[in-house]
C-alpha cells in the first residue's frame, strides 16, 4: 500500500502508539480522583500541557484546553468567544478557504445568533487579498478567524502581516485553525490570541487535539458538567490521549528540519513531473507547504483516476475528507480560479513522514499510466 493522503489522516507513530498503550493500561483512574492514582495522572496530563507550550515556543500567557481534536476546538472557540464577547461587537472576518468546522460554526452564528458574517474570497495565492481584509476591519469585528495553512491546497497565510493589522483593534482576536501547519511550517504561534491544533494529523491518535488560548481569555463553554480544563470542556478528559499528546507533538519535531527537506525533495519531484504532464494544471500556489499538491486534470475525471490508483492500492486525495463525500467541487480551487471545471477535477496529493521517494516515482508513473490508459473525459469540455 502507499499512502498519500496524510492531510486527511496520518499513520500513527509506534512510540505514541506504545505509550498510549502503557498509559491505558496503568492510568485507567479517573485524572479528577482525590487518590494517589489521580493525583498521578493529574500531573501527568499538567506536564504534557507544559511540555506542548514549550515546543510551540509559548510561555504561560497561554494555556492548552485538551479537546477531541480540531472541530471542537474551532467550535468551542469561535462559539465561545463570540457568545462571551458580542457586547464588544458582532462582526467576525474569515475567508471562503476555511474547514466546515470553522465556516459551519460561523454562519450559526450569523444566521442564528446576529453575528455580522464577513467570508473574504481567495486570491490565486490561495489566501485572502490583506487590503480587503484591512479595510474590513473596524471597531464592532470582535473575532478574525483565518486557517495559517490551507489543508487542500497547502497556501501559507503571511499571519505576520494581519497581526500588525490587528494590533490598532485590541478587541478584536486572531484565530487560526493551525491543524494544517503545526509541525510542517515554523509559525510564531505567539502572533495568535487562539489557535488549534489536531493529533491525528501529524501521526498522533484521532479524537485528539487542542486549543490554546490566552490566558485572559473567557469562552462561554460547549459541554459542561463537572468540571474540567478550566470550566471551558467538562466531563472527565481522556487522560491517555492527552498525556500522549505532548510525545506526538515532540516526535513530529524530532529531526524536524530533516524531515522537511525531504518532503520537500519529493514535492519537488512529484511538481516537476506532473507540470510536464499534458492536462494536469497544479492548483497549490508557490508559497505553500511542501506536504500539500493540489492539481486538476484537464480531460479526465479525477474521480476516475483517485479510483484508479485506489485499486492498485495507491491511495490520493481529491478534495478534503469532510467535504469529498458529499462530491462538491473544492471551495479553495474555486475560490482561487473560479473554474468549475477545475475545482471539480482535483487531486490532492498529501505527503507524510512516513512516505519513501519510491513511492512518488511509483505514484509519478502510475498516474502517466492511467491518463493514458483512461478515456479522454469530453463532459470537462462541455
Ligand atoms: N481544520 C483543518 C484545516 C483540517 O484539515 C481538519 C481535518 N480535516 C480539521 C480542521 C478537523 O480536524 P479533526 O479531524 O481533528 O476534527
Amino acid at each position: 500500500m502507499i499512502y498519500f493522503d496524510n492531510a486527511a489522516s496520518t499513520k500513527v507513530h509506534p512510540q505514541v502508539l506504545a505509550l498510549y498503550s502503557q498509559l491505558l493500561n496503568e492510568y485507567y483512574a479517573n485524572q479528577g480522583s482525590s487518590h494517589r492514582l489521580g493525583f498521578k495522572i493529574n500531573e501527568l496530563a499538567e506536564k504534557s500541557k507544559k511540555s506542548i507550550l514549550e515546543q510551540l515556543k509559548l510561555d504561560h500567557q497561554y494555556q492548552v484546553i485538551f479537546t477531541s481534536g480540531a472541530t471542537e476546538a474551532n467550535n468551542l472557540f469561535l462559539k465561545g468567544a463570540a457568545l462571551q464577547y458580542q457586547k464588544r461587537g458582532k462582526k467576525i472576518i474569515t475567508s471562503s478557504g476555511e474547514h466546515p468546522s470553522v465556516l459551519k460554526p460561523l454562519m450559526r452564528l450569523r444566521d442564528e445568533y446576529g453575528f455580522t458574517l464577513v467570508i473574504l474570497p481567495l486570491t490565486v495565492e490561495g489566501v485572502i487579498d490583506y487590503d480587503e481584509l484591512e479595510k474590513e476591519i473596524d471597531d464592532q469585528t470582535i473575532i478574525v478567524s483565518l486557517m495559517s495553512v490551507n489543508n487542500e491546497t497547502g497556501a501559507i497565510l503571511d499571519v505576520k502581516r494581519i497581526r500588525k493589522m490587528l494590533d490598532q483593534y485590541p478587541k478584536c482576536l486572531f484565530y487560526s485553525d493551525a491543524t494544517q501547519s503545526v509541525a510542517k511550517v515554523d509559525v510564531d504561534y505567539t502572533i495568535f490570541d487562539a489557535f488549534c491544533f489536531s493529533a491525528h494529523k501529524i501521526n498522533g491518535l484521532k479524537g485528539s487535539g487542542a486549543l490554546i488560548i490566552k490566558n485572559n481569555i473567557e469562552l462561554i463553554p460547549l459541554i459542561e458538567g463537572g468540571v474540567y480544563e478550566y470550566g471551558f470542556r467538562d466531563g472527565t478528559p481522556d487522560s491517555p490521549k492527552n498525556i500522549v499528546l505532548a510525545k506526538t507533538l515532540k516526535l513530529a519535531f524530532k529531526n524536524h528540519q530533516d524531515k522537511i527537506a525531504q518532503i520537500r525533495h519529493m514535492s519537488t519531484l512529484l511538481k516537476q513531473s506532473l507540470s510536464l504532464t499534458e492536462g494536469v494544471i497544479i492548483n497549490t500556489p508557490s508559497h505553500a507547504i511542501p506536504h500539500i499538491i493540489n492539481f486538476s486534470l484537464e480531460h479526465h475525471r479525477a474521480s476516475v483516476i483517485v479510483s484508479g490508483l485506489s485499486q492498485l492500492d495507491i491511495f490520493v486525495g481529491t478534495t478534503s475528507a469532510c467535504s469529498s463525500k458529499s462530491h462538491h467541487a473544492s471551495i479553495p480551487v474555486l475560490s482561487m480560479y473560479h473554474d468549475e471545471v477545475r475545482a471539480n477535477n482535483v487531486i490532492r496529493v498529501s505527503l507524510g513522514y512516513f512516505n519513501k521517494e519510491e513511492e512518488v516515482k511509483k505514484l509519478m508513473s502510475t498516474i502517466d499510466n492511467l491518463l493514458k490508459e483512461t478515456k479522454y473525459d469530453k463532459r470537462n469540455h462541455d
